[in-house]
């Protein structure tokens, strides 16, 4: 089963060869803004970019904070960390043009919900 993924302008793109280990929502402020809240975790093997690597910027967030962000230059959408050294890494869910067969059962820093989110 491959699990494709683009960015809005098409000009990134990925395939996941299998269901990704997890599915999660982090509702700090800095996933928010970021628009990564909705995230899949992928492992390194299970992830192939297809296309567009010259498009992508990473934010590289200043300390404490360690989690780098990539984004698509040519249109601004958000993606996670695709570029990542790790060996599993996060990708934004809404980038995700198939199933990915694993469903949102995760939330984290419920806290940080704001007031007009549906819980
Ligand atoms: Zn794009
Ligand atoms: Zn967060």
């Amino acid at each position: 089963m491959e699990i494709k993924g683009s960015c809005l302008c098409g000009a990134v793109r990925f395939a996941i060869s299998g269901p990704p280990r997890m599915m999660g929502t982090c509702l700090c402020s800095r996933c928010r803004k970021l628009g990564t809240s909705t995230i899949v975790f992928v492992e390194r093997d299970q992830f192939t970019l297809t296309a567009g690597e010259g498009e992508i910027e990473t934010v590289v967030p200043v300390p404490p904070f360690t989690y780098h962000r990539s984004f698509c230059r040519a249109c601004g959408t958000s993606l996670g960390e695709p570029l990542s050294p790790e060996t599993s890494f996060p990708i934004n869910a809404q980038c995700l043009d198939d199933d990915p067969g694993v469903r949102n059962t995760f939330h984290e820093h419920e806290g940080d919900r704001p007031v007009w989110a549906e819980g």
